[in-house]
């Protein structure tokens, strides 16, 4: 791993005796135990706990989680918000669980279209739901510190599933209720 952080310095021009980042090789292998630490789980353990209230089956929202990723094609960050809803059939999940598949999957290396579909994926082959709708939200520092996008420019990915996918009075309900 020495020689990973030797090379770095080297490619980037920085002088890698230099004093200030003496400790920088810790420190960011520190950092990547929180950044990639969806790798050591797996959502599909989180969603064992189930409960079913009556005969749920009105959508269920919850938005605007906050999220920080690492693009896989840049390891550079980026972030925003995913607003998720599925329409239950039988089997509901708790909020906090639902918060920690996105905290899973985002701490991963990632791209944003796969983040997007890997979570209703993994809610549609756990819960069976009638259907699932993930929003993301999020700036790309790839984008933005190369100097591609726009300062502003935020990319939007979607993924439909199940009963969403044929009925566009649910999708225009989720939309509704996330905006
Ligand atoms: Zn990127």
């Amino acid at each position: 791993m020495e020689n990973f952080f030797i090379d770095f310095f080297k490619i980037i021009g920085e002088d890698s005796q230099r004093e200030g980042l003496k400790n920088t090789p810790n420190r960011v292998i520190k950092s990547w135990e929180q950044l990639y630490s969806g790798y050591l789980k797996n959502p599909k353990d989180i969603l064992q706990t189930t409960f079913s209230e009556g005969s749920c089956d009105e959508m269920v929202v919850l938005k605007n989680i906050e999220f920080y990723s690492m693009c896989e094609h840049h390891i550079l960050p980026f972030f925003g918000t995913i607003s998720l809803g599925y329409i239950p059939d039988k089997k509901l999940i708790g909020i906090s669980k639902l918060v920690q598949v996105v905290e899973i999957f985002s701490r991963r290396l990632q791209i944003q279209e796969n983040l997007t579909t890997q979570i209703a994926d993994t809610l549609m082959e756990e819960l069976k739901p009638q259907g699932v709708m993930v929003v993301t939200e999020a700036t790309h520092l790839c984008m933005i510190m190369q100097g591609i996008e726009k300062k502003n420019a935020t990319l939007i990915t979607s993924a439909v599933r199940g009963t969403f996918k044929k009925d566009a009075r649910s999708r225009a309900e989720f939309m509704e209720h996330i905006k």
